[in-house]
């Protein structure tokens, strides 16, 4: 059976990275005919998903239009909501944050409550913009527990109550009129840093050091969920020596219990939170500073067999503690790189994430315009 040639979507795909390119390259990087990529470009011209490029580029003498990507042409929905700290955000089809808010509400009012308060603050973000609804081509949410990816629908979350099973993309998307995406935060966050600092890495780890330890997992430049969406959840790994320490899971020693934001903040005076931890070490607090070095070399520990097992080119670390400066960094590295296998550490990077607060809503907007623009015909 002859494959159906690939659709104006990939066209885009190609043209996402912001550069522009002539029809005759088009032509040659998706071995299309001619007449097809035509056909393609003159649909993506109409619908403005492609503008003909400024720069007009020389080939034999003549000069041949190049098209270029129009990040303007749509705009994406993102939310990162976390257990009590969210942030929101407008941005183009190239990630560019147009406009964003931070708020703090708990998660734990509930789906309705809380998805309520988004759809208006969405609808207020959009506004400052000057897009209207009609503009928005998808919705990307990350939510802190564990998200059934295909249906959007968190499972068993800890910390979330009344969200189990909730179905957020139909909620959302019935308010909304448009395709809403969800996935667990640390997913998104990984998503983020790939695209926007890593995006030549085929596989990478992202770790997100915050309240809780997860981590996202890229192989092969896609995200890998795994067969329910719960891949990466290292947060619950047993860790040596640990057999004292309870977990909110139901079990004793996992790493986050030891050396997870509120792990670290219950050691400290003066502590309630990761936040509170992160200004300690920031203040020079050399009980805080000693804590998150620890905490540092206990994930190392994990890593040291993650790395081992997949060998990533790079491992990220993100989430408050992991801002808190190089302390968790040199913790990871020095056990990551005596544990791990020569050939595993021979080139391995272990460095902080470049987006900070933002990996979450910018990974949400990759999820959202990957999807849209591979169904772009
Ligand atoms: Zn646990």
């Amino acid at each position: 059976m002859a494959q159906e040639a690939p659709g104006a979507g990939a066209l885009l795909s190609i043209l996402r990275d912001g550069q522009a390119r002539t029809k005759a390259e088009l032509v040659q990087l998706t071995g299309l005919a001619r007449s097809t990529v035509s056909q393609r470009l003159d649909a993506l011209l109409s619908k403005r998903w492609v503008v003909p490029a400024q720069d007009a580029i020389a080939s034999g003498g003549r000069p041949a239009t190049a098209f270029s990507f129009n990040r303007a042409a749509r705009v994406v929905l993102t939310a990162d909501l976390g257990a009590t700290h969210d942030r929101l955000a407008v941005t183009d089809l190239g990630t560019n944050v147009l406009a964003e808010r931070t708020a703090d509400v708990s998660i734990d009012r509930g789906p309705e409550a809380t998805l309520g308060w988004l759809v208006e603050a969405f609808t207020e973000l959009l506004t400052e913009t000057g897009y209207g609804l009609a503009d928005v081509c998808g919705v990307g949410v990350g939510l802190p527990g564990p998200v059934e990816h295909a249906s959007g629908r968190p499972v068993n979350p800890p910390i979330m109550p009344g969200w189990d099973g909730f179905p957020v993309p139909e909620w959302l998307g019935a308010r909304l009129g448009v395709p809403v995406l969800v996935d667990n935060d640390v997913n998104i966050m990984a998503l983020g840093e790939h695209w926007a600092a890593h995006p030549e890495t085929d596989h990478l780890i992202y770790v997100k050091i915050g309240t809780g330890i997860g981590c996202g997992i890229i192989s092969d430049r896609r995200l890998h969920r795994g067969a329910q969406g719960a891949a990466g959840d290292i947060g619950h790994i047993r860790v040596p020596n640990g057999e004292h320490v309870s977990c909110r899971c139901g079990n004793t020693g996992c790493l986050e219990a030891i050396a997870g934001g509120a792990a670290l903040a219950a050691a400290l005076d003066g502590a309630t939170g990761s936040r509170d931890v992160v200004t300690l070490v920031r203040g020079g607090n050399l009980q805080a500073i000693q804590l998150v070095r620890q905490a540092g070399r206990e994930i190392g520990t994990v890593l040291a067999s993650i790395v081992n097992f997949f060998n990533p080119a790079t491992v990220v670390l993100g989430g408050a503690i992991a801002e808190a400066g190089e302390h968790v960094l040199a913790g990871v590295r020095e056990v990551v790189y005596s544990r791990s296998l020569p050939l595993a550490t021979q080139h391995l990077r272990i460095q902080a994430g470049e987006l900070g607060d933002r990996a979450g809503v910018i990974g949400a907007a990759v999820m959202v315009v990957e999807h849209v623009l591979a169904r772009v015909d």
